[in-house]
């Protein structure tokens, strides 16, 4: 038969989707399953985002638009980078795209030729290297340390520098970590990239999810150098519960957007028309219901936190944005379930859904296979019910 694409071949499917398909399916079996998976907001999106979206219907806003979005939300948009990032971004430097995961795809799409590098640091959400492959890059993974908080330091930045290095991918709040990077990581790290001229691409998705003392930094807001050679990537999903509506958007140079949005126009053309109402309502009415969701988050991440902390072999640092707890398993390999050698955490994950109905996320494929991802965007009765669901695995361990 005739040879399908390489590229495409070469792609792996999403395992934290596979993951919560597998949780579905046994609830939908009648099984009382807790699913430690989610990758999205349990809540609503809030009332007056629907409300908008209805309007624009009613209103027979269901057109195209132009291919990289209304300017109406491009100025909304910038108003938040101005406000919220501290950045400067004019509407001709920004574009709307079908979700932050179509956001990096153009992002990569406009950056990479053929063999290109792209540094992304350890453990990191496991989309990035497969966008990097589709377009064409070589994804160089550099692995961080629990010492380092699980981040990028300058040093090692610029140890797996090349000459064929295009782009560092930056993530911060991280998925799946739940680290912030300071303001002087940043500066170290936006030197290298300076200094060795590359490009940066922050992923800022979980920007409004910050916890605690620590404030969110966008490595772009750090001086006119770095900003030159950065792209800026969030969207409202994480942040307005907003996952199904498909929206995410860039801050670059004019060059690029220029690009991307050429780029947009011929695969998929403008974004949702409605969710695009939806979104210029999301930053530009009350945020009343993003505090709230927040709060809630909050609680459920110092509880989650803490009850890991108070488990034996189990090891976590505390997350500081994002809604995961990324969880040290290693100490559980090596031991015995019921007369079974635990020899990995996909094994224990196995062992978690079939006897425990309580699903976890194995983090070999973020870079880290003696890890695991629990998320809290879970009510926290359910959050409760599934660490004493845990607890007792762990109890059983010899
Ligand atoms: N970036 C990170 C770090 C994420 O975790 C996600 C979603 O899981 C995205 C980007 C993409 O978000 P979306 O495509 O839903 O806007």
């Amino acid at each position: 038969s005739l040879e399908l694409s390489k590229k495409a071949a070469a792609v792996k499917p999403s395992s934290t989707l596979a993951i919560t398909a597998k949780a579905k399916e046994l609830k939908a079996q009648g099984k009382d399953v807790v699913g430690f998976g989610a990758g999205e907001p349990d809540f609503n999106t809030p009332e007056n985002i629907c409300e908008a979206a209805i309007k624009a219907i009613k209103d027979g806003f269901t057109k195209y638009t132009p291919a990289s979005g209304t300017n109406e939300l491009k100025a909304a948009i910038s108003k938040k980078f101005k406000e919220f990032n501290g950045l400067d971004y004019d509407t001709d430097q920004i574009v709307i795209s079908n979700g932050g995961k179509h956001s990096l795809t153009n992002i990569f799409t406009a950056l990479i030729n053929p063999g290109d590098e792209v540094i992304i640091p350890a453990p990191f959400w496991l989309s990035y290297p497969e966008i990097v492959k589709l377009a064409g890059g070589v994804p160089v993974i550099v692995t961080t340390t629990k010492e380092q908080n699980f981040k990028l330091t300058a040093e090692a930045l610029a140890a797996a520098v090349t000459d064929k290095t295009k782009a560092l991918v930056l993530n911060t709040p991280n998925n799946p970590t739940g680290m912030l990077y300071t303001e002087e990581e940043l500066r170290a790290i936006a030197k290298v990239a300076v200094e060795k001229d590359f490009y940066v691409v922050a992923d800022e998705m979980y920007e409004m999810l910050v916890y605690g003392e620590q404030k969110h930094i966008s490595i772009a807001s750090l001086g006119k150098d770095i900003y030159d050679r950065t792209i800026t990537c969030s969207g409202l999903a994480k942040s307005y519960a907003m996952t199904g509506w498909r929206i995410g958007y860039t801050g670059s140079s004019k060059e690029i957007a220029k690009m991307m949005g050429s780029v947009q126009s011929h695969q998929t053309s403008n974004p949702n028309s409605i969710a695009q109402k939806a979104a210029v309502e999301a930053l530009t009415g009350p945020q009343d219901s993003v505090k709230k969701m927040h709060a809630e988050f909050d609680k459920r991440r110092k509880y989650m936190y803490k009850r890991i902390c108070d488990m034996d072999l189990l090891d976590a640092l505390e997350p500081m944005g994002a809604f995961y707890v990324f969880v040290d398993g290693s100490a559980v390999l090596g031991k015995s379930y019921k007369g079974t050698k635990i020899e990995s955490v996909p094994q224990m994950a196995d062992i978690l859904i079939n006897e425990y109905n309580t699903a976890i996320v194995p983090c070999a494929d973020f870079g880290f296979p003696d890890c695991f991802r629990l998320s809290y965007a879970i009510s926290i009765e359910q959050i409760e019910k599934g660490l004493d669901r845990i607890e007792s695995f762990i109890k059983e361990l010899a």
